[in-house]
């Protein structure tokens, strides 16, 4: 996420960060780097303008010149800018009104259907939420079937109403089935166009007049840039929505969209999109964000992924099998698969302060795992309940059944019972031990 923009700023405030004497001269020429950082992530040029003015009046303001650590400060003072700019504090959703309805608005192909599907899947997995999704694309029967298939894959059910063409009698007749059927949250998945047109324009809003929702939310694709802006503001200008939701952010988003949209609009960033799946989904934090632009990482997001997937019932039944040394390869592949439900791996390492500068040229893909996964799929139950049973000929079957090579399996199973040695040792009260050995 938005690489090429915090090489950039780091490579700006590397003299500031200590590697050189500070000087008024090199403060002008640190802001005139950062604005050319902001400017090739395709942030509109006022804005990177009024934001290095901003930087510099602060920075005069506090003297940085004269502090202890003014190379420090200078980072502290572009974070903070950088998290205004994207909008200060984290907004939610509004849920009041039973039902609540949200309302999806953007144009074709930005994510609208595949958001619909992640809010309403972050909505159940609430508990206290029972959403129903709308269909309300009358133009492309593909859309519709395209919603059923995410509703199926999250268990929420959908509205739609194929014979019918006129989007706002079913968004009403989705309200309606909404309330007679005890659903407390309506999400409206709408038609979108290839590009801002009055059609569109009038069906949203004879839409949004008819549903009067809560929440009515643009959803743009983040690797527009500068596009992505503008038709924020043709969309502002109809509907007056109240967030907008950044899709795509996984991708090699230059970062433009992020840091421009909010004081374009002057409305928050609600939610992100980080990938196709519906897990990908995230609360945007504008301070969070600032400090994974400065490549200062993100660990309070993944404490907060980690923690979303962690089930009470599971961690305790597999802290008593790795106290009896039953450990085996089936809970290993519920590892592996709850490590991936937290997201992409990029998208993980860089969350981890440091780490995604030093692994941005390292191709992590998302099918880390695959060897892995395939390697235990071909393993029988005995074998993953007891891997020590895996001699010469059995390895030979598991690497052809799998399609790697005995090494790799030997790699794995080495791997494995290094790791199952840990997890004793960590059990045994040598957690302690284990930190110590680490720190030196
Ligand atoms: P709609 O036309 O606005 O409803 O857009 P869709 O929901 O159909 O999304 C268009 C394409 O973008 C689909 O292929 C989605 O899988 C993909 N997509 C949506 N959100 C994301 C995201 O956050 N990351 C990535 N990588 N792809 C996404």
């Amino acid at each position: 996420m938005f690489n090429n923009l915090s090489d950039k700023l780091d490579k700006a405030l590397h003299v500031l960060k200590g590697h050189g004497s500070i000087t008024e001269v090199n403060v002008a020429e640190t802001l005139k780097e950062v604005r050319r950082a902001l400017l090739d992530a395709d942030v509109n040029f006022k804005i990177a303008k009024s934001f290095t003015t901003k930087v510099k009046e602060k920075a005069l303001g506090q003297n940085v010149l004269t502090t202890l650590q003014p190379g420090q400060l200078m980072v502290k003072i572009v974070k903070d800018e950088l998290t205004e700019l994207m909008g200060g504090d984290a907004e939610g959703i509004n849920l009041s009104g039973d039902p609540s309805v949200i309302l999806m608005s953007g144009l074709q192909g930005s994510g609208k259907t595949t958001f619909s599907g992640k809010l309403a899947n972050y909505l159940k997995n609430k508990k206290t939420k029972r959403p129903l999704l709308v269909a309300c694309d009358v133009y492309r029967p593909a859309a519709i079937d395209q919603l059923h298939v995410v509703g199926d894959q999250i268990g929420v059910e959908v509205f739609s109403d194929r014979g019918n063409n006129d989007p706002v009698a079913i968004a009403k007749a989705g309200i309606a089935h909404a309330k007679a059927n005890g659903f407390n949250v309506v999400i409206i998945d709408t038609a979108g166009r290839l590009a801002v047109d009055e059609a569109m324009m009038t069906e949203i809003s004879n839409i949004h007049k008819a549903t009067q929702p809560q929440e009515t939310l643009f959803v743009v694709d983040s690797m527009t840039g500068q596009d992505a802006v503008n038709t924020a503001k043709a969309f502002n200008d109809v509907l007056n929505f109240d967030g907008v939701i950044l899709t795509k952010l996984d991708g090699d988003t230059r970062g433009g969209a992020a840091i421009s949209i909010k004081s374009v609009v002057n409305k928050p960033i609600k939610f992100i999109g980080t990938g196709e799946k519906m897990e990908a989904i995230d609360v945007f934090y504008p301070s969070r964000m600032a400090d994974r632009i400065l490549g200062m990482g993100d660990v309070v997001s993944l404490v907060e992924r980690a923690q979303e997937q962690f089930d009470e019932v599971e961690a305790r039944k597999l802290q008593k099998k790795i106290a009896k040394n039953q450990f085996g390869f089936d809970d290993f592949l519920k590892q592996i698969q709850q490590i991936k439900k937290m997201g992409n791996m990029k998208d993980l390492v860089g969350m981890i302060p440091g780490a995604g500068k030093m692994m941005k040229d390292i191709d992590i893909d998302d099918d880390a795992f695959k060897g892995i996964e395939a390697i235990i799929h071909s393993m029988t139950p005995k074998e993953r309940s007891n891997p020590s049973i895996i001699n010469a000929s059995r390895k030979k079957r598991v690497a052809k059944g799998s399609g790697t090579t005995v090494q790799e399996v030997n790699q794995l199973l080495k791997q494995f019972d290094q790791m199952s040695k840990m997890m004793i040792m960590m059990q045994g009260g040598g957690g302690k031990k284990m930190m110590q050995l680490m720190k030196n």
